[in-house]
């Protein structure tokens, strides 16, 4: 079987890294709102491939996350007069009704970012100790991209020719234009929670990396999502 790898840019043959077992992980929704069907479209996608590989024989373990903190939840939250945590469980649960109505299986773990909070501290310790990330005065911790040299390789480009177009948030605080948030300080009214670096709450980005971490271990055999998604996630 070839499967397409975003690394090498070809069709490869899929060699599972343990023999007869497939770990997959395909990144689930922000649940501020009701999916469109481009989303859906993703899920049923990754829905066939997982339910092809267990038809040929596979034991695959499928994992997803809900993302269920973001600033998008968090401003529907403020214009609609509710908390994040209820906008959260309403789509949350609008979420998963949609993909029954899909007929798309339910992953075998489905963590939510709230309650993996302590997983993306350590997640984010670690990359302050290995100097791929530093904390700033305001609270936020960045990750920093060029102290990765492998970093782009996903999604082929390259950050100097990034650079010339692409519109980045102005942050004196950041060492690079596209260094991004894997803690954000928390502002008022936000859902917070304590960490070494102050009140604030998980980056997107880092949520995804410590799930895989904890309930499929690293590395696994397929990464699943939007193609909008290779970068930077
Ligand atoms: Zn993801």
């Amino acid at each position: 079987m070839l499967v397409y790898n975003s690394q090498t840019h070809r069709k490869e043959e899929l060699v599972p890294i343990e023999e007869g077992k497939i770990r997959m992980y395909v990144c689930g929704p922000t649940v501020y709102d009701q999916i469109h069907i481009g989303n859906a479209r993703t899920f049923l996608s990754f829905d066939v491939i997982r339910r092809y590989l267990m038809y040929k024989g596979y034991q695959v373990t499928f994992a997803q996350n809900l993302t269920d903190v973001d600033d998008k939840i968090i401003n529907r939250a403020n214009d609609q007069g509710r908390t994040a945590a209820d906008v959260a469980e309403e789509f949350s649960a609008a979420f998963i009704e949609q993909m029954h109505r899909f007929g798309i299986m339910d992953p075998d773990i489905r963590p939510r970012a709230t309650r993996e909070i302590e997983a993306m501290q350590e997640m984010i310790s670690l990359l302050i100790q290995k100097g791929f990330a530093y904390p700033v005065p305001s609270g936020d911790v960045y990750f920093s991209v060029r102290s990765d040299h492998n970093y782009g390789i996903l999604s082929g480009r390259d950050l100097d020719q990034l650079r010339a177009g692409e519109r980045v948030e102005v942050n004196d605080e950041k060492r690079d234009p596209f260094d991004f948030a894997l803690w954000k300080a928390a502002k008022p009214g936000e859902p917070s929670w304590p960490s070494p670096w102050g009140e604030g709450r998980p980056g997107w980005h880092t949520e995804c990396c410590a799930m895989i971490h904890r309930y499929l271990g690293t590395p696994i055999d397929i990464h699943g999502g939007g193609a909008d998604l290779i970068f930077p996630h």
